[in-house]
């Protein structure tokens, strides 16, 4: 195999297998060589009980002392136990549940117990080990991040074959390898999933990481030597419009928005394209500098388009649009639309008609030209390639671009991630805003949790609740939106309630939505999809459920959609998992977006935060711009070293053409816009 098959090609993956890979990411062999362990179990030492440090997990070698005994402590849950001794010292063994482990368990077998020591009423006690009948053969075994119906044997298996069967060909020459310290590919990849000391691993991640740095340095190289393109756009006075525009809005514009607006007017006026990311934290006030940039435009004859994630957004932005510009026709383009509403759209659109377009992805299906288009946003779009630009853009080719979001990125890294883009920050939020309080709470202080939202509410302030699943579902440890509905209805009477999930049709969506925002509802129970952007003011308080398994920014994100009006706000982290709240603390102890995405970033990889984790081909997969940031700082290096030196013009043109491909396919997906 050389790497680009299915994996449909290894021995035991057939279509639902290949199925649930693909949830990770995984489609081809190369793909699940590169799908990287998150940590390794160690088996390379065989400790004995006196040896242990408190917590630590360990391989032991025991032998079975007691039959096993099975308890039956409530319904649903059984513990299985029995006696070993490691020579030396005795334990007790507790299994959860799985009752027909002591079918296996005879006295003086030999067993190995991989997990941890406790001590319980001064006895030693291994609870829920993992147990082997033969002695591992690996001295570390890779732990792969997984998905329901995958599990760490399989994928072994699986990343095994993958290994031996797979042609790994070197890209660079053994001068090459040899000039920068690197070990070779194959020798990289078979040492970061099955190594044989730890160190080992880790200098095959630096030599997987090099590539992806030196490639995407090469990308970020070329983004940034491209020329603006030329604009014909004719925008005047924008001096007058930053007068007129003010004079609409209900409140004065801070600092940071006056600052980003005039560097708005500068841009229009010059005989570039404008291409320029506005970033300000959830709340700073963004909107308003799209519709400013809108207002040039339409001013001066052009259309200008707004692009959203979700209807809810969009929506939502129509009617902010509505109420500044009551005299402008806006039109509003989402996939709720009928075939006939749609073409009337498309109508407006065409002839002009339609200074102001508003919508969501819908916008790039359906033929709809604009007539004289000058301005592209886009607000909140993680995933807007340069493919989706020109669909929009159609015939009008020299169009002004802009990019707000919330994703903060610290400035180091904006500068190599937004070669060709000029950044604007809104650093500062409307006056008058209080930080909201933000709690970590059990589950078992869930309840009086409750009760402080029921006295909010009585206070007519409104609230969401956000949980991780739609529904309950089996094997899902979670809470769901339609579970904590259920059981508010019963428990707690008097309030008017609603679910909103991204299941529901689009007419009930927006229904629920307006009744939230106009106060006919007090308690929106949900999940994500009220993630981003949405500005109800009156709401101050936000609950999550499971808040463990979002990462930070996305809480971040959500916690934003409070602390928007005067009053004091709140927020709520329920979790069980205490191995998570110290990165859950990260969030009571600021409300700083960048810090909270440099934390972030560190812990899941900026693959993620970037949306480009999806994308299986994506190029970076494995590096991480903060945590690798020596690593991008040397490839950078090399790439001016290499650039030099006829020995490596080999390398050098080979990552040029790779870098252009990439370019052209999807970088502009990593670039956030
Ligand atoms: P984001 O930057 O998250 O997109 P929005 O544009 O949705 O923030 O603004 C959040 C809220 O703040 C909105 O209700 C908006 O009307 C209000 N707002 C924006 N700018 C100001 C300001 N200068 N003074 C007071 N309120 C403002
Ligand atoms: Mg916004």
């Amino acid at each position: 195999m050389l790497g680009n098959e299915s994996i449909q090609n290894l021995r035991g993956i057939g279509e639902k297998t290949a199925r649930l890979m693909e949830k990770v990411g995984v489609r081809t062999v190369r793909d699940l060589l590169y799908y990287l362990p998150r940590d390794y179990k160690d088996f390379s030492n065989i400790k004995r009980f006196k040896d242990v440090r408190l917590g630590e997990t360990a391989l032991f070698e025991v032998k079975v002392t007691s039959l096993p005994q099975v308890k039956r402590i409530r319904r649903g849950l059984e513990i299985t136990s029995f006696e070993v001794t490691d020579a030396g010292g005795i334990a007790t063994v507790d299994i959860f549940n799985q009752t027909y482990i002591r079918n296996y368990i005879t006295v003086g077998k030999t067993l190995y117990l991989y997990g941890k020591l406790e001590y319980k009423y001064g006895k030693g006690v291994i609870s829920s080990p993992e147990i082997y009948f033969e002695k591992p053969d690996s001295p570390y075994l890779p732990v792969y991040p997984l998905t329901g119906g995958l599990n760490q044997n399989m994928m072994r298996k699986f990343m095994r074959q993958a290994l031996y069967e797979t042609e790994i060909r070197e890209p660079y020459s053994d001068a090459f390898l040899a000039r920068f310290s690197l070990p070779s590919l194959k020798s990289a990849l078979h040492a970061i999933h099955f190594p044989r000391e730890r160190t080992e691993a880790d200098r095959a991640r630096t030599r997987i990481v090099f590539d992806e740095l030196l490639l995407f340095n090469r990308m970020m190289q070329l983004l940034g030597e491209e020329k603006r393109q030329k604009s014909s756009i004719a925008v005047k006075n924008t001096e007058q419009e930053k007068i007129d525009f003010a004079g609409k809005l209900p409140f004065s514009l801070t600092d940071a928005q006056i600052r980003v607006m005039s560097e708005i007017s500068q841009d229009l006026q010059k005989d570039v394209c404008m291409n320029r990311l506005v970033q300000g934290d959830v709340g700073s006030g963004k909107t308003v500098l799209a519709f400013f940039a809108m207002q040039c435009m339409r001013k001066s004859g052009y259309q200008s388009v707004l692009m959203a994630p979700t209807e809810i957004l969009a929506r939502q932005h129509w009617e902010t649009a509505t109420r500044l510009f009551p005299e402008e026709e806006i039109v509003l383009v989402t996939g709720a639309l009928n075939a006939a509403e749609r073409r009337k759209a498309n109508d407006q659109i065409e002839t002009g008609a339609a200074s102001i377009v508003i919508g969501t992805h819908a916008l790039l299906y359906g033929n709809a030209s604009f007539a004289n288009l000058g301005l592209i946003i886009t607000d909140e779009q993680h995933r807007f390639g340069v493919k989706q630009r020109a669909a929009l853009a159609g015939n009008n080719r020299d169009v002004h671009t802009l990019i707000m979001s919330a994703t903060p990125i610290p400035r180091s890294l904006s500068l190599v991630l937004f070669g060709n883009t000029d950044i604007s920050i809104v650093d500062e939020l409307p006056p008058g805003r209080k930080a909201v309080k933000t709690y970590l709470i059990h589950e078992n202080k869930y309840h009086d949790m409750i009760s402080f939202v029921q006295q909010q509410l009585q206070q007519q302030r409104q609230a969401y609740i956000v949980c991780p699943l739609i529904e309950d579902s089996e094997g899902m440890d979670a809470r769901s939106a339609s579970g904590v509905m259920e059981e508010l209805n019963r428990e707690y009477r008097g309030h008017r309630l609603a679910l909103l999930h991204g299941k529901l049709k689009n007419s009930e969506k927006q229904q629920i939505m307006e009744d939230f925002a106009a106060g006919k509802i007090d308690m929106l129970v949900s999940t994500t999809v009220i993630e981003v952007g949405i500005n109800v003011p009156n709401a101050t308080v936000m609950v999550i459920m499971n808040a463990e398994r979002f990462g930070l920014a996305q809480l971040h994100q959500l916690r934003g959609r409070v602390g928007r009006g005067n009053d004091q706000s709140y927020c709520f982290l329920v979790s069980d998992l205490q191995s998570a709240y110290e990165r859950l603390r990260v969030l009571t102890a600021t409300s700083d977006g960048f810090e909270i995405a440099e934390q972030d970033m560190k812990l899941r990889g900026t693959g993620d935060i970037l949306g480009t984790r999806q994308h299986g081909d994506s190029t970076l997969k494995v590096a991480n711009l903060i945590a690798d940031a020596r690593l991008l700082e040397k490839t950078g290096a090399v790439l001016q070293a290499i650039a030099e030196n006829p020995a490596f013009i080999y390398e050098y043109n080979m990552i040029t053409t790779m870098a252009k491909d990439n370019l052209e396919n999807k970088i502009l997906e990593i670039a956030l816009n």
